[in-house]
């Protein structure tokens, strides 16, 4: 058995620290913060007529693979899992504003490029374009591949559908859900496999319609009644009740010879196994204190952390959002210049549990969450998000809701409920070709010291599936 200390109880920290317990380990928790979950947590809006707990940074998980279902059924949570509503999502695009999203599709990319509403949303010549897709031979890409150049989901998209599909179907997903500019994301990062999927298919149109065709039937996510805060919370129980954890506890430099973790507050864990479940900059900074100095790897620069991202709830008694006319929700094309959201979860259309908790309070009751920034935003402060001010946020939201769901601004004025905003950068990794390699050289300088883990979003990939599946591998037999 050994003694394992995890520095960071946001998700991932907390998953090893409850695998390594399940091992028969002895586990210490330290957390920087005064909160478990990182972000994953919840937000309470308060209204008149009683309180709405909806998540405030992760909502659900991707089922693709059994890991989270298991895990949450390890933790007694497998009755409280629940899937969205099958709605379709709704796309906001310039020219033509609102229209539904195409249904066939990996992060916008469309699996089929002739399909009606692909048609619709780029217009009949851009759609010719899309279609080269399907006869044009993957071979500069296939060189591309071979020789370890990183692609782009932008480059790869641009060249084999046309710029349009970024500008109008990729962009306002990949900023949506990754909060990035296409062009700045790995493919790799985000779609593995599909770039050798497309060579062999000769098309990456093809290649998705496969992927998707063998994609088990069901929801492509699920969540849990009352939110993936629950997750959090029956953790930190299992953690508690087996191990340590400590809150406003930041680690500030690592010993490797007694495998000890300095905190701000003075004090020491001692560790057989230490784990860093802690963004790439941060990891980058405690193993520049490594002691002693001989062992210190020598690191490339830092990686840097995104711009981050701010959320808007806001509790809303509207009639017309009753028939949910944007399905589940709805991204915002980059190029929209009169809505600075990127994108709006009809939070109440989404999942039954919250609508079940809005209409008890007020019969025409809706929750929608709007999302301000992209992680690849420069990080001068010009573009709204992390760091507009709450007042300027809400705004902006005001104005964003009434226009994305095609309401009358003043009637959103006067039926606002409750209004509440967040604000993330942390658990955003910032997934540049550039900041990749830094990511690489860290893994590399962990995996060099015997007992040293790192682990989370930055090393696992976004999402709560990346980082369960990759926590739960980690393995802490004894040192030699
Ligand atoms: C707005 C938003 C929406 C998202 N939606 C989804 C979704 O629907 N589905 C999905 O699967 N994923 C989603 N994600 C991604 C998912 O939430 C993250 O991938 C995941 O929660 C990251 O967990 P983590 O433990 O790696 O990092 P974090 O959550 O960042 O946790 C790191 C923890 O380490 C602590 N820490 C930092 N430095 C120190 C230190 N020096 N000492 C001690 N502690 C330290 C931090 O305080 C924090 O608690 C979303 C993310 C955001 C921001």
């Amino acid at each position: 058995m050994s003694h394992v200390v995890v520095v960071g109880a946001g998700m991932a920290g907390l998953i090893a620290g409850y695998a390594a317990i399940k091992a028969g380990h002895s586990v210490t928790v330290v957390e920087a913060t005064s909160q478990p979950g990182g972000a994953v947590q919840s937000q309470v809006l308060e209204t008149s007529e009683g309180l709405i707990g909806i998540d405030a940074g992760a909502e659900a998980y991707a089922s693709r693979s059994a890991v989270m279902d298991e895990l949450l059924e390890d933790l007694g949570l497998a009755d409280e899992i629940v899937t969205p509503h099958p709605a379709e999502s709704w796309l906001y695009l310039p020219d033509v504003g609102a229209v539904p999203a195409p249904r066939l599709g990996m992060w916008g990319i469309p699996g089929d490029p002739q399909a009606k509403e692909v048609v619709a949303a780029l217009g009949t010549e851009a759609a010719a374009r899309a279609a080269q897709d399907l006869e044009t031979p993957m071979d500069a890409w296939a060189k591309r591949r071979a020789a370890g150049e990183p692609i782009t989901v932008g480059d790869l998209v641009a060249d084999r559908f046309g710029p349009v599909v970024v500008e109008r179907l990729v962009a306002p997903v990949v900023s949506g859900v990754h909060s990035a500019d296409p062009y700045d994301v790995d493919i790799d990062k985000i779609a593995p496999g599909l770039v050798d999927k497309a060579i062999e298919h000769g098309s990456v149109a093809k290649a998705i319609a496969t992927l998707r065709a063998a994609a088990p039937p069901g929801a492509a996510v699920k969540s849990l009644r009352g939110g993936m805060q629950e997750f959090a919370t029956a953790l930190v129980a299992y953690v508690q009740a087996h191990g340590q954890l400590h809150f406003d506890t930041k680690a500030v430099a690592l010993d490797i010879d007694s495998g000890t973790v300095f905190t701000e507050t003075g004090q020491l864990f001692h560790g057989d196994h230490v784990v860093l479940a802690v963004a790439a900059p941060t990891a980058h900074d405690l193993i520049s204190t490594v002691t002693p100095v001989a062992q210190r790897p020598v690191l490339p620069q830092r990686p840097e952390f995104g711009a981050g991202v701010a959320l808007v709830m806001m509790a809303v008694d509207l009639e017309a959002l009753d028939a949910h006319p944007r399905g589940t929700g709805i991204l915002v094309s980059p190029n929209v210049t009169d809505i600075a959201a990127k994108a709006a979860t009809h939070v109440t259309a989404k999942w039954e549990w919250a609508r079940a908790s809005a209409t008890k309070l007020n019969k025409h009751r809706h929750v929608v969450r709007l999302s301000y920034g992209r992680v690849t935003d420069p990080s001068d402060g010009s573009a709204p998000g992390y760091d507009t001010s709450d007042e300027d946020l809400r705004e902006l939201a005001y104005n964003d809701l009434a226009k994305l769901f095609d309401v009358p601004k003043q009637q959103v004025l006067e039926n606002v409920a409750a209004i509440a905003s967040v604000r993330w950068r942390e658990a955003m990794p910032l997934t540049t070709p550039q900041n990749a390699q830094r990511l690489a050289a860290i893994q590399d300088a962990v995996e060099a010291i015997d007992g040293l883990h790192a682990t989370g979003a930055w090393f696992a990939g976004t999402g709560l599936a990346a980082i369960a599946q990759h926590a739960l591998a980690l393995r802490f037999n004894p040192l030699q």
